[in-house]
């Protein structure tokens, strides 16, 4: 018989169990919290006092937008060409299970990567997965990809992954392809049963970035990229000037002087004086009855860190009036 577990539906109803003291999620069937090495539980409640450094990784750009801690579930989604698998070599995964290609080329791509190549596995069922986990004692795993199972099984994969992460406490990423038609609403609702959600996508001007649209550990938040030398990743230069435009938790830089711009006045001013430099940024729109001529919008802080995460400098209206004097 069939124990609560192996159902999809009542798997998501069972509380996690959290060190009281720091609230770090407990793995099952262990004595001792793994991050401050408390010894006292609760199941689904904890009063997180103490604090723990390290619990957190840090893979490299563009992936340094999401602090990634252990036991994190994570799933990336994007259409065909866009990257997604070449992305996930960069959390250097010890195995790799794939339902869509050969060891052959996933093994190239590790190579052109410049990566440890993971053991690679082809699963086409999710029974397959289920036996290959049981198996793996040490992550990062990943499923490349999800949306190769039937419906059914792409949700009981998701599952596995899961709680594979939470017994091993270590990470898991599955990939999920998406096309602009023809996806049931059964498969868009699977990424979100991830701790965090990543779409890799182009921004308004066909760059590449990874929007991180759901974190239980961060905030939201772009990131560009793009296929350098060789095909690997790398970081774009950003050799214009650019107003941060976009709503909050989805920003993009858009250079100065393409159309639709909202935010692009000061960049304009200075540009009619002669006086723009390029890898600038800057957010502020004309207002003759502020003291400095502009307004800038409420979020500016978090905008001036977007574009000062891209390397660029930001230029505020105070800067310009300081500039005149
Ligand atoms: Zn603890």
């Amino acid at each position: 018989m069939a124990s609560d577990k192996d159902n999809p539906s009542l798997r998501g109803t069972q509380l996690d169990k959290y060190c009281y003291h720091c609230g770090t999620p407990w793995p099952r069937e262990v004595i001792q919290c793994p991050a401050c090495k408390g010894k006292d539980y609760e199941i689904g409640q904890a009063k997180p006092r103490i604090e723990v450094f390290n619990d957190a990784k840090l893979y490299d750009p563009p992936w340094d937008l999401l602090p990634w801690p252990n036991q994190g579930a994570v799933s990336i989604t994007g259409p065909p060409g866009s990257g997604k698998s070449t992305l996930c070599t960069m959390i250097e995964p010890r195995h790799w299970l794939t339902s869509e290609q050969d060891p052959k080329p996933v093994g190239a791509m590790f190579r052109r990567m410049e990566r440890p190549v993971p053991l690679v596995r082809r699963v086409k069922t999710a029974a397959q997965v289920k036996e290959a986990l049981s198996l793996i004692p040490e992550g990062p795993v990943v499923v490349d990809s999800l949306s190769a199972f039937g419906l059914m099984d792409a949700l009981v994969v998701a599952h596995l992954m899961l709680d594979w992460a939470k017994e091993n406490d270590d990470r898991v990423l599955s990939v999920l392809q998406v096309n602009s038609r023809g996806d049931s609403a059964g498969y868009m609702a699977i990424p979100h049963l991830f701790d965090a959600c990543i779409n890799v996508g182009p921004d308004p001007f066909g760059v590449r970035a990874i929007h991180v649209e759901k974190s239980r550990w961060s905030a939201t938040g772009d990131r560009y990229w793009v296929f350098g030398e060789g095909g690997k990743i790398g970081l774009p230069s950003f050799d214009a000037a650019y107003s941060v435009e976009g709503n909050s938790g989805s920003y993009h830089l858009h250079p100065y002087p393409m159309k639709g711009a909202r935010w692009a006045n000061l960049l304009a001013k200075l540009d009619t004086m002669g006086q723009l430099q390029p890898k600038v940024a800057s957010a502020a729109h004309v207002a003759n009855y502020m003291a400095t001529g502009f307004f800038e919008p409420h979020d500016m802080i978090e905008r001036r860190r977007f574009a000062e995460d891209h390397g660029l400098t930001w230029i505020s209206p105070n800067d310009y009036m300081e500039g005149e004097e």
